[in-house]
């Protein structure tokens, strides 16, 4: 039986460590694809484009979305993100694993599209653990990691969208649990249609 690649969004309050996450088990196990997604927002010192994100202005984003370019794409803290559609058809259709790492409005028009995808929410031991996180990156000034932490208070109403949670206390029992929850959901009914309905089919002709 050909294994079937599915969607796996990783979601979690900015700060959280979904990036961390991510790109270990990437690294760890064979089979996940990775997608890069497009953003209008500033590249951080280090993120290279094309590795990280796709950076691009704002006429290139809404050319993209006029082009139907992209699953999905959502505004989060005043910049543009989306998945372009390409990359993750083609992945899907080999049969990886595909991992979005996008947050909740992006992820609802997933699951929407693609009733089999997988959605996981990546939670901080603590608030005070993700502001200390959050401010201990460096990588966003005072007022950027204010936004984010309200925008975390807002996002918090939306897990019960999400599957399952996992809490990033220590990040390799982490990176092991989603690892885990991944292999156990590809062995859902939802995920396993086609199997199921052949199966059906032959046991009829048994009778
Ligand atoms: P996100 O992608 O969710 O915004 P990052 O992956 O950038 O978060 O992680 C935010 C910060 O927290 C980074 O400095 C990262 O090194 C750190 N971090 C990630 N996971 C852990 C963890 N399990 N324990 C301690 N620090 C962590
Ligand atoms: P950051 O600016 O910290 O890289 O990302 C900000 C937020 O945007 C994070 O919650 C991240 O998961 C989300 N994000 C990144 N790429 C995408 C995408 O393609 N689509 C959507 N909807 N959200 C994304």
């Amino acid at each position: 039986m050909k294994r079937k690649g599915i969607l796996i969004v990783v979601s979690g309050f900015s700060g959280a460590g979904k990036g961390t996450l991510v790109k270990k088990l990437v690294e760890r196990y064979d089979n996940y694809a990775l997608s890069i997604s497009a953003t209008t927002r500033q590249p951080r010192p280090g993120e290279e484009d094309g590795r990280e994100y796709f950076f691009l202005k704002k006429e290139q984003f809404e050319q993209k979305i006029a082009e139907n370019g992209l699953i999905e794409y959502a505004c989060y803290c005043d910049n543009y993100y989306g998945t372009p559609r390409e990359y993750v058809e083609q992945q899907l259709s080999e049969g990886r694993d595909v991992i979005l790492e996008i947050e909740i409005q992006g992820a609802l028009r997933i699951k929407e599209q693609y009733d089999d995808a997988l959605l996981l929410f990546v939670m901080p031991p603590s608030a005070a653990e993700l502001r200390r996180r959050l401010v201990g990156r460096g990588t966003e000034p005072e007022e950027v990691i204010e936004k984010r932490m309200r925008r975390a208070a807002e996002e918090a109403q939306g897990i019960g969208a999400y599957e399952y949670i996992v809490v990033n206390d220590d990040l390799e029992t982490c990176v092991g649990q989603l690892h885990e929850i991944i292999l156990a959901a590809h062995n859902t009914p939802v995920r396993n249609r086609e199997f199921i309905e052949n199966i059906r089919t032959e046991l009829e002709g048994e009778k």
